[in-house]
């Protein structure tokens, strides 16, 4: 077991057991002040540990590993990622030192601990990576069977290829964008089934995608697979992600070539990334695979991970009403078997590219992870706590992912993702 992550730990600084950030979790991100710019920091309860400010203070120097200090001060964690993971690791490490319970260094010393510790109410968070690259998968197989039964056939609601390929696309990277950025309606090009021609104007069918992103932590040659047996070296950590959709573009414009400008208005990516390492208590087994995928996708041990989510949506002014419960677990296909499919071809990978899972539902009518779902394509309405009803997201609503493992009264966090759906510009 990695040191970090027993469950023994506690720190000096007082942390809620209902926080997201206790010493075992230690996610990075990047954060901004007017005063110190863009630095890269570690949540740790409410505070944000400045990992530059920690490499001023010389508790980094020690370490077998390559420091230069500025790396913590930049605008992504790419140049830091990009020095691989024992230097993650080494440092994760040395931060869970500095915060423990008995640890003086950093609790005894005034002046340090103030250069180092700040208020997360007291930052803004800024997007973790600069994506080079950003695919979204479709691995959740309860969602894929749900919109084959709604646009397909209920009764061949998997398309034949669904059991054999992790199914994804190329989506857009530029849009996107840190949680609390704010989401403007798209515009586009929909055609109802009995209209005549399509018309141009703001989607009337603007849905979420309950997702869990993983972000490349290594950067490949071009022609070189990478075996699944090493996928998760490759992997640096995961956030959540709302990928979201306009339903109605989508479904006139996604024929032959797939997903467009109904995905690429603006996705949201939570700001603080949880390792791999600080989740390796909650890995599971995935469900059981029929048929038995190709020799190249065959894993061995598990590769899923125990991680509740949920979805909320609040009314502007009004209340929040948890709309959806779901779990990452319930992906058919891991995150190891969609990047070794991506690299199969010898397609290469980059440092900070984002990999987005797909839509997470579960079985049951409370797990689903779209509006598409919840409502069954506009035919349910979905009551929310003000005594309104939706079928899909209006103006106004601001719509929270959150999500979070726990075992033995251990909690990681992932904080939120959040974003608020404004008016289309005049079209
Ligand atoms: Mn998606």
């Amino acid at each position: 077991m990695l040191a970090a992550n027993n469950p023994a730990l506690h720190s000096w600084i007082d942390i809620a057991p209902t926080s997201d950030f206790p010493i075992q979790n230690l996610p990075f991100g990047v954060f901004e002040t007017p005063e110190r710019g863009a630095r890269l920091g570690v949540a740790i309860g409410e505070y944000v540990l400045d990992l530059y400010a920690v490499s001023q203070h010389g508790f980094f120097e020690d370490l077998d590993i390559p420091t230069q200090p500025k790396v913590f001060r930049r605008r992504s964690l790419n140049g830091f990622i990009a020095l691989g993971r024992p230097t993650w690791r080494a440092v994760r490490q040395r931060v869970s030192e500095l915060l423990r319970h008995d640890n003086p260094a950093l609790r005894d010393h005034e002046e340090a601990m103030h250069a180092c510790l700040l208020r997360q109410s007291e930052v803004t968070m800024l997007r973790p990576v600069k994506p080079g690259n950003y695919t979204d998968f479709y691995s959740s197989i309860e969602h894929a069977t749900n919109v084959g039964i709604m646009f397909r056939d209920p009764a061949n609601a998997l398309l034949p290829n669904w059991r054999h390929i992790p199914i994804g696309y190329h989506g857009r990277a530029s849009s996107i964008v840190v949680s609390g950025t704010d989401i403007r309606r798209p515009n586009g090009q929909r055609k109802a089934p009995d209209a005549a021609a399509p018309t141009f104007g703001p989607s009337q069918q603007l849905d979420f995608e309950l997702e869990v992103a993983f972000i490349g932590g290594r950067s490949t040659e071009l022609g070189h697979p990478v075996p699944i047996q090493q996928a998760e070296d490759h992997i640096f950590g995961l956030v959540l992600f709302n990928d979201w959709s306009a339903r109605d573009i989508q479904s006139w414009e996604y024929v032959p070539l797939g997903p467009f400008l109904g995905k690429s208005f603006g996705s949201s990516i939570s700001p603080w990334v949880v390792t791999l390492d600080a989740l390796e208590p909650f890995r599971v087994a995935g469900p059981a695979q029929e048929p038995e995928p190709l020799l190249y996708l065959r894993q061995l041990d598990q590769h899923n991970f125990d991680i509740s989510l949920e979805v909320g949506i609040q009314p502007a002014g009004g209340p929040e009403t948890i709309v959806s419960h779901s779990n990452f677990k319930f992906m058919y296909w891991s995150m190891a078997q969609q990047l070794t499919h991506q690299t199969s071809n010898g397609c290469n990978l980059q440092v900070g590219d984002v990999y987005a899972s797909g839509t997470i539902s579960g079985s049951t009518p409370d797990s689903l992870g779209s509006m598409l779902e919840l409502a069954w394509r506009g035919t349910r309405p979905l009551p929310l706590s003000d005594g309104s009803e939706r079928k899909f997201i209006q103006d106004g609503d601001t719509v929270t992912m959150r999500g979070h493992a726990e075992r033995n009264g251990v909690r990681i966090g992932f904080g939120e993702v959040r974003g608020t759906v404004f008016p289309a510009l005049n079209s």
